[in-house]
């Protein structure tokens, strides 16, 4: 890798560890670059790499096409789920002890282990359930 794509990766993940717990999409990456020094093409290259180390978790919103990233390699994201809400969009971490006896009743149920730095949960804030029983519009 050159210096200036070790660079670029930097930027990159500089912009992620200063945005965690958020779900970027590569468009709100280049818009969040206020010097533009990195190419659209270079954050494509760079995400494609930071995926295969593992690094980011790609997902999409329940309808919805465009491709997100999160950056799992956050001090504080680690060992946790996260919870996304569909409306406004903000993510949140399941409580440690939520985590932990979710985790360990579907191991012992179902003998499936949790992946929890790849797992997010959707759902509707608290926040928004309230919005939207104030606004009168919640099914
Ligand atoms: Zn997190
Ligand atoms: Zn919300």
């Amino acid at each position: 890798m050159s210096k200036y794509e070790t660079k670029q990766r930097k930027r990159l993940t500089d912009l992620f560890a200063s945005h965690a717990d958020e779900m970027l999409s590569a468009e709100q990456l280049y818009a969040l670059l206020d010097d533009k020094s990195v190419s659209m093409s270079a954050i494509y290259r760079n995400l494609a790499e930071l995926e295969s180390e593992g690094k980011l978790t790609r997902l999409s919103r329940p309808g919805s096409r465009s491709i997100l990233y999160r950056y799992t390699e956050n001090e504080n994201c680690r060992e946790k789920i996260h919870l996304s809400c569909k409306l406004c969009g903000k993510t949140f971490h399941l409580r440690p002890s939520e985590t932990e006896k979710l985790v360990s009743e579907v191991e012992k149920n179902d003998g499936f282990l949790i992946d929890r730095a790849n797992t997010v949960l959707f759902g509707v804030c608290g926040y928004c359930m309230e919005n939207e029983r104030r606004t009168g519009v919640a099914k």
